[in-house]
């Protein structure tokens, strides 16, 4: 049992001072009504393995881990998730009781939860998916399709060779194609997601015909500044179904909050505008 100290987690990266994690994470304490903290620290490269053993000793509860240190985190731990395991990489950490390292990665975990909340009776088993990019983002939407029994995805990445790496990562279980036949891989997908970083800041967008859209598709995009990229404008002109980026990243925190703090936090929408701000 836990004594009447606070409960303590963080968030470890470079750069951290944009994360919502302390916002989001901080709302939900107060709303839960729980004696505890959630704190962003900046690490400096090298120091990964230091920060996180100091703070086991200082009776953290666990963390979040993002850029740069998600594959350092799921090297230091002791015991893995099926999940992190096949994404590659680990962005939630649990310090056990017996002060051993337990590594989880909840992005895909997020990124089901989240079209399900819009739309519940998706099935990506039924059609196709396109994914675009290869990176680490894209690893955590293709393990998350595979688990939920889709068996026609197609990633699409500007550097193929990466998207060919994953093809074998994910043993053959996805195909990869050109980045130039993107329009006619929309065209015979009924899902399409995009994890690339395009539709950032609303300074690019993915080059895609409109007219390729099916109309019955549903498109995510896990880019969620601006919320409405111009992938999902495109979409809702179309009047597919879109799912933005916003509640992948609320969701994906359910499962570290749970560990850490004990209680299960709901995601509302005050939550996603608090968030937006
Ligand atoms: P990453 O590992 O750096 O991968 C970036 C991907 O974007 C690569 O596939 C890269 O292609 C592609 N890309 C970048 N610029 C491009 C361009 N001009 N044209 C075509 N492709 C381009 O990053 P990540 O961690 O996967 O994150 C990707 C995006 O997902 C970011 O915007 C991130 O904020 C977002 N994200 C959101 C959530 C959420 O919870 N909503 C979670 C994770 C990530 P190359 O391989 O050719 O460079």
């Amino acid at each position: 049992m836990h004594d009447d100290r606070p409960f303590l987690a963080a968030v470890l990266g470079n750069p951290i001072s944009h994360s919502k994690s302390p916002r989001m994470h901080n709302y939900w304490l107060n709303k839960n009504q729980i004696n505890g903290y959630y704190i962003p620290i900046k690490v400096e490269l090298g120091d990964f393995e230091k920060t996180i053993k100091s703070l086991i000793n200082l009776g953290y509860s666990g963390v979040n881990v993002t850029i740069p240190y998600k594959l350092a985190a799921l090297e230091i731990a002791d015991e893995s998730s099926k999940t992190a395991q096949k994404i590659g990489a680990a962005n939630t950490l649990i310090f056990t009781k017996e002060e051993k390292i337990y590594a989880d990665n909840t992005d895909a975990y997020g990124f089901i939860k989240n079209i399900k909340s819009k739309f519940p009776d998706w099935d990506p088993k039924k059609g196709a998916s396109v994914v675009l990019g290869a990176g680490g983002a894209s690893r955590a939407v293709i393990a998350a399709l595979l688990s939920e029994g889709s068996n026609k995805i197609v990633v699409l990445n500007r550097t193929i060779e990466k998207a060919q790496e994953l093809k074998i990562e994910f043993n053959n279980k996805i195909s990869v194609e050109s980045w130039n036949h993107l329009n006619e891989i929309v065209a015979a997908s009924s899902n399409i997601i995009n994890t690339t970083s395009l539709g950032m800041n609303d300074e690019t967008s993915v080059p895609i015909n409109p007219l390729s859209i099916p109309k019955e598709a549903l498109i995510s995009d896990l880019v969620y500044t601006p919320l409405e990229t111009k992938l999902l404008k495109l979409g809702k002109d179309r009047g597919s179904k879109i799912v933005d980026g916003l509640g992948m990243l609320i969701y994906q925190g359910v499962p570290g909050f749970e560990a850490w703090y004990g209680q299960t936090p709901l995601v509302t929408e005050e939550l996603r505008k608090i968030l937006i701000k």
